[in-house]
């Protein structure tokens, strides 16, 4: 067997020749702080409707990584970077009949990337390391991947609760390679976060309850992506136009500033080797599609079960299906003040999907003026008539009620 160090070092060029940007050993444990800041964030219920987060089984195989692999002992972290959104955090709130994506979901779904790379990694330890198991993990398993990412070094978890590296900032994703082989591991990562509070105070929910605390049910990552129901009333205005995720603390964090001006190591280095036979940065699945940059959001009420399928073909957006992503650009339109969409929503208030016709008649209340609150009043009131769905018919008589008080109606 090769020595240690130079079998470290060819791992990570291999994984460099595969578009990971960095690549770090630790063994497979848990610091004590992290696992006992996972039990806190449990008993609390952040997790909101991510039942499986609170699993017993499963938090017990977070705590212990060892769980994952009979004689894991090492873990191989890795860095894989997409693209910053090329807007800042006014322009994407000054776009108001346009929906803010996440940056991560601009281009092709990642877990599908990460994996294909990942395997291609582990398919290379095989004949690195000779004899051993292993088994690759992108993060829909139980492992704490922030804070093995810490132990090896990779980065440290920033107050927003992601790793931050201090080159390369935060725009990237985690996988790991749990591994059977003894690999000398690398140093822990010192956190750099100081006295900076930056995303905390731009958080437009104050999802961050705390430094490294971010409650679930707060976070619009959560309620524009996981949570599938009826959004809370009093959360929808301070959503403003984001419609499939939130990238705030990411892009008020200094770190990714100075990454940004450090010659752009994540564009640069998003594809693969950094030699002449790296490919062609076309071919790269996690290049930004050139749609999902502020897309317009009447376009997007538009489609249909078959328009949404193929608009968001190989894209993580399919994750909230058409009934999710179209709640969100309802309550993006009716935190829009643009009146030019009361028509859209009046037809998506006859649409097949309870959440739809009732986040439609939300925006709509928001959307009423002195001109048109009559009109939508009297829509609405067709509407409650023959609604069946006892949540929609509770969000248009709350929007009526609440259009008739602004009117002088009791
Ligand atoms: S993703 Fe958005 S809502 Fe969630 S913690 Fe960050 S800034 Fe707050
Ligand atoms: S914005 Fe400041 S506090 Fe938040 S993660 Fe970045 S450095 Fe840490």
């Amino acid at each position: 067997m090769m020595e240690s160090a130079g079998l470290k070092s060819l791992i990570r060029a291999r994984a460099d020749a595969l578009g990971f940007v960095s690549c770090r050993v630790t063994r497979p444990r848990v610091d004590r702080m992290h696992a006992d800041a996972l039990q806190q964030w449990v008993a609390a219920d952040m997790q909101g409707e991510m039942t499986w987060m609170a699993e017993e089984n499963r938090l017990q195989r977070r705590r212990q990584p060892e769980s994952m692999l009979a004689n894991v002992r090492s873990v191989i972290t890795v860095a894989m970077p997409y693209s910053a959104p090329d807007y800042g955090l006014d322009e994407a709130s000054a776009a108001r009949a346009h929906g803010v994506i996440t940056a991560y979901a601009h281009g092709d779904d990642y877990h599908d990337v990460m994996k294909k790379r990942l395997k291609a990694l582990a398919a290379e330890l095989d004949a690195l390391l000779g004899r051993h198991d292993q088994r690759v993990f992108v993060d829909t398993a139980p492992v704490l991947e922030h804070a093995l990412a810490e132990r090896a070094g990779l980065g440290w978890q920033g107050k927003h609760s992601l790793t931050i590296d201090r080159q390369l900032g935060s725009w990237f994703l985690l996988g790991e390679i749990f591994t059977t082989a003894e690999l000398e591991a690398d140093e822990a990562a010192l956190n750099h976060c100081g006295s900076c509070s930056a995303c905390m105070d731009i958080c437009p929910t104050g999802a961050i309850v705390a430094p490294y605390v971010v409650d679930a049910r707060l976070c619009i990552s959560y309620l524009t992506i996981e949570f599938d129901g009826f959004i809370p009333r009093h959360l929808r205005p301070l959503m403003g136009n984001r419609i499939y995720g939130c990238d705030d603390c990411q892009l008020v964090c200094p770190w990714n500033g100075y990454a940004a001006k450090g010659a752009g190591v994540l564009r640069d280095r998003r594809i693969g080797p950094s030699s002449a036979s790296r490919p062609d940065p076309e071919a790269d699945p996690l290049r930004p599609r050139r749609e999902n940059h502020l897309p317009d959001l009447a376009s997007l009420l538009r489609l249909d079960e078959d328009g949404f399928r193929q608009r968001f073909r190989k894209s993580p957006v399919r994750r909230t299906k058409r009934r999710g992503l179209l709640r969100n650009v309802c309550i993006a339109m009716g935190n829009s003040g643009q009146v030019a969409f009361v028509d859209a929503l009046m037809q998506a208030l006859q649409d097949g999907e309870p959440l739809i016709r009732g986040h439609a008649a939300w925006a709509l209340g928001r959307l009423a003026h002195a001109q048109n609150r009559q009109a939508i009043i009297r829509a609405m009131t067709a509407c409650a008539a023959s609604e069946a769905n006892q949540q929609v018919l509770e969000e248009v008589e709350t929007s009526i009620r609440q259009m008739n008080k602004t009117d002088g109606v009791t």
